[in-house]
């Protein structure tokens, strides 16, 4: 049962759709009615996304925000402005909705916004060969993108865990970073040009060029916009040749430090393998078991060397040299292979299932405060309560600093009791990453569950944004609410309060 806006679990105002008759017939005439979607069953199946907190809330039988008014999904770009302009003309609500594998909330309806589906256009449009570019619709999914690549010898080098559960826009829309990020950086850096929908119906273009200088980079107001800004419709991005050879490596290390160092200088030498995994004690367990030589070694890392084979040897050898230097030794592969076979998959059902009350947080750090911040933080889990899990992975690394990558786990325990402790482990970890300095997200975004700590971090910054959102959104139509910006009157707030 979904919450009122007061939290006081009465759902009966939320259940019913904002939508007004005569509004949905409109849209309905602008996407047709087998694409207007507005039963009871369509709602509840876009009423969230990957937000574990959404999931909690379902497992008690209620919601993270409020129940969409209605679902529509245009076919191409002129439907779509259509619909941005009716929603203007009316002042009716909308939330971009890629493929809602967002963790953050971001596509979560918190005051009966409509969801516009952007999965219809999905058609890759252009391979240029010369340039090394690809130019796609933004709702096409992540999987079926990079199939359609490969068969033409090329790959994006964008390869999150939610490959196959994502778009290519709600790549760039929450900024996010893929496991071969170390070699050929976030999306942030694979964006090459984008065309969007503003809120009033008008249409942007950042033309694809390779660098430019024409004022600040309004590629990058939308590359991390999250939906607040307008709907991303198409975007060109940079592909490379599908690597001549792809080599991994398993390592054992004697300490995290010895590790951290390792990969630190390894990125400082200009060493790019394209792939740089390690994992802390908890997590090297885990993949290591009956494994003798991680007895005396206890930190795994594994690294992939890929490209033009002598370029991929030439890494290799760099690459392994400082690890030799920091005490590593070279292991069998099969924590290398488990990678490789497992890396699309989402492990984190196994303990929803069962009732935990299961997250994983990544920031970034400083190679200076990156070991402070991860004693600091386990600490800070571990300390919660007993049987509170705690364990990271860094596997975007950088010549400055790396991405913390945390798994926390609480067991299963009386819900308001354990949604305080999520928030509170939430809360330590944003403040100890704010007060050593980092950034409080790397990749998953902001969403709507990060908005507390969000302006700790940008100060004025936030300031800015808010009036660019109000000076192109006046009345807070597109995503209200997200990225650490002004909610509507009466929204509901996420923050952690009893199930009816
Ligand atoms: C198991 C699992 C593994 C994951 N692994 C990774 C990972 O390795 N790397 C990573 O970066 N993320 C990862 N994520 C997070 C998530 O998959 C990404 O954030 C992804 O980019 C979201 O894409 P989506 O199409 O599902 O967007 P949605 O969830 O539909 O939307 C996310 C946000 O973007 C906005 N949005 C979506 N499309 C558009 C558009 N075309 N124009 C404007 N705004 C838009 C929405 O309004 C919303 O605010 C993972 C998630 C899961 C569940």
């Amino acid at each position: 049962m979904p919450s009122s806006p007061n939290g006081s679990g009465d759902s009966r105002a939320m259940r019913e759709s904002m939508l007004s008759a005569a509004h949905a017939k409109a849209l309905a005439a602008i996407v047709g009615e087998a694409f207007f979607l507005q039963s009871e069953a369509d709602r509840y199946a876009y009423a969230r996304d990957r937000l574990p907190y959404g999931l909690f809330r379902l497992r008690a039988g209620d919601l993270p925000g409020t129940l969409p008014s209605a679902i529509v999904i245009p076919a191409d770009e002129a439907q779509l402005v259509e619909i941005v302009k009716l929603a203007r003309r009316e002042k009716i609500r909308l939330i971009p909705f890629g493929a809602g594998s967002g963790v953050l909330g971001g596509a979560i309806s918190i005051c009966g916004e409509v969801i516009v589906d952007l999965k219809r256009m999905n058609q890759l449009l252009e391979i240029n060969e010369t340039d090394c570019t690809v130019t796609v619709q933004a709702g096409m999914n992540g999987g079926h993108f990079e199939e359609q690549l490969a068969a033409r010898g090329f790959t994006a080098n964008h390869l999150p865990q939610s490959l196959f559960m994502s778009t290519v826009g709600g790549w760039a829309a929450c900024r996010g970073a893929g496991q071969v990020s170390s070699r050929y950086g976030k999306i942030e850096d694979i964006v090459v040009g984008l065309k969007a929908v503003l809120p009033d119906g008008r249409m942007l273009e950042v033309r694809p060029v390779a660098r430019r200088a024409v004022g600040p980079s309004i590629k990058d107001l939308w590359v991390g916009s999250e939906g607040v800004f307008g709907f991303i419709t198409e975007l060109t991005l940079r592909i490379g040749h599908k690597p001549e050879v792809q080599k991994g490596v398993t390592l054992a290390f004697p300490s995290l430090q010895s590790a951290m160092d390792a990969m630190r200088e390894i990125s400082q030498a200009e060493g790019r393998p394209s792939v740089m995994r390690l994992y802390d004690e908890e997590e090297s367990r885990q993949r290591t078991e009956g494994m003798a030589l991680f007895a005396q070694k206890p930190i795994l890392a594994i690294l992939q060397f890929a490209g033009p084979k002598v370029l991929a040897e030439a890494e290799e050898t760099l690459a392994l040299g400082i690890c030799a230097a920091h005490g590593a030794s070279v292991a069998t592969n099969e924590p290398y292979d488990h990678w490789q076979l497992a890396r699309y998959q989402s492990y984190s059902i196994k303990w929803q299932t069962a009732d935990y009350y299961m997250d994983t947080v990544e920031i970034t750090g400083s190679w200076t405060a990156l070991p402070k911040m991860y004693e600091r933080m386990r600490e800070a889990i571990l300390g919660l309560q007993p049987g509170a899990y705690f364990g990271a992975h860094w596997s975007h690394i950088y010549p400055e600093g790396a991405c913390q990558y945390m798994t926390l786990r609480l067991p299963p325990q009386p819900q308001q009791q354990a949604l305080e402790l999520h928030h509170k482990a939430w809360d330590l970890l944003q403040s100890i990453c704010l007060e050593l300095g980092g950034s409080i997200a790397h990749h998953h975004g902001v969403g709507i569950f990060r908005n507390e700590w969000l302006r700790a971090e940008l100060n004025t910054g936030m300031d800015m944004l808010q009036i660019l959102k109000d000076g192109i959104d006046p009345d807070n139509l597109v995503n209200p609410g997200k990225v650490g910006l002004r909610a509507p009157q009466g929204a509901v707030s996420l923050a952690p309060r009893s199930v009816a």
